[in-house]
């Protein structure tokens, strides 16, 4: 059989540790005739495709899928996981994606039978527990976020925004305006302006001032009747609370533009402030950053969106509506809203996500959910200062839940790029922060060390930064461009691997 080519994954051909990432694959484990379990036979006839199948539903060639023994089969994948950095093992401070840890008990809950085994296709009458769920998570996530209606549909954050930004065209054309611009801050993340272009919209960008806000200034220069919206996010991307808000919600409400929060970050101000209250009129929340789903865990992802009374009818349905029966009892059914876009994903969105989320929610409390902001805030603050003497963080003082760094005095001095320096903390035993993100900062490190690390552990995240600042300092960027040295495989072609992945793998005898 045929090996991946050896970039499979992103390995660079030069990397010297080719040779030891090259673990089989689990086709190559494969030995015709095992199987990993077997049941007894249990008397029914299997079916013969030939004979009971359409002739064009048949495949010409025999699927060829792996045949192992279950000793092989979790061999192999266990010898895989345990290659991978994860939010289980350690810190993981991979700005503006919350990858903080996420407590057990809420999978436990997500995977309790009567919430798992249920059919997404079941009836309502069947299914009241699962209504009710949604229905409830849907009330806290409203109190949260101070909106009045929300819809789980969406499968992540992009896919809440490109839903907010089809319900401000419905809006839009429902009051009869042909307005198709929307404004973002040049600090914005990637997928806003990818949403907007895909929503139909032009995108329209504001700068930051010198204090890395929005320059309302700038912003007054852009709003005329064309804005259908616009799009932030608060704290913005670089951990920095936009204070202005109030009166940039104003500004955009007057020309008859909506508000759509991107509430990515909103771990930063849980049960303190609600995006509702600053002026927002539609806000996502990630399920998997804030809510007890792991970021980019591999898993569904839930990115609901929220918002006011006014845009309650645009929602996505079917939504679950509490309804008074003949007998007088309350039952909940499945309803479509009147202007409703229509649906953003298959049946009633990830619930699985859904569930984690509420058991989080009702396991916090209001005042517990305030406490992971408040930490997550303190933690920054603390992180921040303590690797202030090597590290500068060009806008501001005080910080939310994260703050850029920038490596570019480090990188002038030395030759160490940001680069450089997250490879090197990979070698230290951490997951590495967003480099290069958000674009306004040269060289930005972004560091969110999010509220469930211990003191201790943020110590140990200081020293090794400012061990590697030290590298540098005394002996230029050479050691750390060797970086790292310690882990399954080394410096990735990443580019490749996104510009020519080889995602199919074919045997090499057919
Ligand atoms: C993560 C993130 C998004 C996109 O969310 P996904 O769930 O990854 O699609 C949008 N904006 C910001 C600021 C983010 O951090």
């Amino acid at each position: 059989m045929k090996r991946f080519e050896e970039n499979a994954g992103g390995v660079a051909k030069s990397s010297p540790l080719v040779g030891r990432s090259a673990e089989p694959t689990i086709f190559e484990l494969s030995s015709p005739g095992r199987s990993a379990s077997s049941f007894r036979t249990t008397g029914i006839t299997p079916i013969n495709p030939e004979e009971n199948l359409p002739k064009g539903l048949l495949r010409d060639e025999p699927l060829e899928l792996p045949e192992v023994s279950e000793r092989d089969l979790v061999g192999h994948y266990t010898r895989l996981a345990s290659r991978q950095y994860s939010v289980d093992l350690g810190a993981y401070p991979l700005g503006s994606c919350t990858m903080k840890y996420n407590p057990k008990f809420a999978d436990y809950v997500a995977s309790m039978s009567g919430l798992s085994d249920v059919h997404p296709y079941s009836p309502a009458a069947l299914t009241q527990g699962w209504l009710e769920l949604i229905a409830d998570a849907e009330e806290y996530l409203c109190e949260v976020t101070g909106m009045a209606a929300a819809t789980f549909q969406p499968a992540a954050g992009a896919a809440g925004e490109l839903t907010g930004l089809l319900i401000i065209g419905a809006y839009q054309r429902q009051v009869g305006s042909k307005a198709r611009k929307i404004i973002i801050p040049d600090s914005a993340h990637g997928t806003n302006p990818a949403s907007v272009t895909l929503g139909g919209f032009e995108v329209v960008t504001v700068p930051s001032d010198s204090r890395g806000l929005v320059d309302t200034a700038e912003l007054a220069k852009v709003l005329d009747s064309d804005i259908a919206g616009m799009m932030m996010t608060n704290p913005n991307t670089l951990g920095l609370f936009e204070i202005e808000i109030a009166e940039i919600a104003a500004m955009v409400h007057e020309v008859g533009g909506l508000m759509y929060y991107d509430g990515a970050n909103l771990n930063a101000v849980l049960g303190v402030s609600r995006p509702g209250d600053m002026g927002f009129d539609i806000v996502h929340s990630n399920l998997h950053k804030t809510f007890a789903t792991p970021h980019g865990g591999g898993g569904p992802g839930s990115g609901p969106v929220a918002v006011t009374e006014r845009l309650a009818p645009f929602l996505p349905g079917p939504r679950p509506r509490r309804v008074t029966g003949t007998d007088g009892c309350d039952t909940l059914e499945w309803f479509v809203p009147e202007c409703s876009i229509g649906r953003v994903h298959s049946n009633h969105g990830n619930t699985v996500v859904v569930a984690r989320a509420l058991a989080y929610m009702l396991y916090n409390g209001s005042d517990g959910m305030r406490r992971v902001s408040d930490i997550a805030v303190l933690n920054a603050n603390w992180l921040r200062k303590a690797i202030s003497s090597s590290y500068e963080v060009p806008f501001g003082n005080l910080c939310m839940h994260e703050f850029v760094a920038s490596a570019a005095s480090i990188r002038k001095k030395t030759g160490a790029k940001a680069l450089d320096i997250a490879k090197s903390l990979l070698g230290e035993g951490f997951h590495a922060p967003t480099v290069y993100f958000p674009l306004v900062v040269e060289e930005a490190l972004m560091l969110e060390p999010t509220e469930t690390e211990s003191p201790q552990t943020l110590q140990a995240l200081a020293d090794a930064l400012l061990k590697i600042a030290s590298i540098a300092e005394n002996e230029g960027s050479a050691p750390l461009q060797m970086q790292p040295t310690s882990t399954p495989v080394r410096r990735l072609d990443e580019a490749g691997a996104a510009r020519h992945p080889i995602l199919s793998y074919r045997p090499e005898s057919s």
